[in-house]
């Protein structure tokens, strides 16, 4: 079993040394993570500007890029061959409901999907690493039934774990969650800088807005670590149908003799 570790939080943020502590024996783990906290960059690929890969003195390796950067490099040459599973995180906050969209610890992890390989993107619901332990032994539990049970040999599959920030006693089993949704994000916060000019700091994200039973947020907040399935498919398929009758009535452009 062969495990590709990164985050959007960087290379020497706990949650990542966290989880790899707890996943080091499952298999040959190798981690390539951002040099730099890169949290919200979700799927960014940087095209403009080239990518450098050192190695850390515990053996991490840390790119100048994103987190999809990271995996996107281990998965098309600089590891040399094709993992089994690619894991995420575990990443400093939650990622729920919209959070999903934004989120570079879940990009991580669909980078890998994408690339045909089961991918797991690992969060703790609350900022600030309180019982870091206990979610990395959450996340090894679920990593370990995973592997033990050959699922990572299954077709692809891509899912997004919160884990509540609770010691181990006080989790609650695991529960398949759909995802929620949240309010529109905060007003962005304006300040006026030391030179004079208008800054603007990105505010924080909405309060949950549906976050009624069966969700990630109301899972996580009767303190049961949560697992959603995702997929990538944007397509709205129930309004295909709608948008194919207005797109009729469009001009229809001169065809060809
Ligand atoms: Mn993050």
């Amino acid at each position: 079993m062969r495990i590709l570790l990164s985050n959007d939080d960087g290379y020497q943020a706990p949650g990542i040394v966290a989880l790899y502590e707890a996943i080091r024996d499952l298999g040959e783990v190798e981690v390539v993570a951002p040099e730099h906290n890169n949290s919200a960059k979700s799927n960014a690929l940087t095209l403009h500007a080239p990518l450098y890969v050192n190695v850390a003195a515990n053996g991490f390796r840390y790119v100048n890029g994103t987190p999809a950067d990271c995996v996107h490099v281990a998965l098309t040459g600089l590891l040399g061959y094709k993992p089994d599973l690619v894991v995420s995180g575990i990443n400093n906050g939650a990622n729920m409901g919209d959070d999903t969209i934004y989120s570079g610890t879940v990009g991580a992890a669909m980078e890998g999907y994408l690339f045909g390989i089961p991918a797991i993107a690992f969060s703790q619901v609350e900022k600030g690493w309180s019982h870091l332990d206990a979610a990395a032994r959450k996340a090894r539990e679920l990593v370990q039934y995973l592997v033990a049970h050959h699922r990572a040999q299954e077709a692809p599959w891509l899912l997004n774990v919160n884990i509540p920030n609770r010691p181990y006693g006080e989790l609650k089993p695991y529960k398949v969650s759909r995802l929620g949704r949240r309010h529109a994000a905060d007003q962005v916060i304006s300040q006026t800088s030391p030179r004079g000019e208008i800054m603007y700091w990105i505010g924080g994200a909405g309060l949950p807005k549906d976050d009624a039973e069966g969700t990630d947020f109301h899972a996580s907040l009767q303190g049961h670590p949560t697992i959603t399935p995702l997929k990538v498919d944007l397509t709205d398929h129930d309004a295909l149908r709608y948008w194919a009758q207005a797109a009729a009535q469009l001009p229809p452009g001169e065809e060809k003799a």
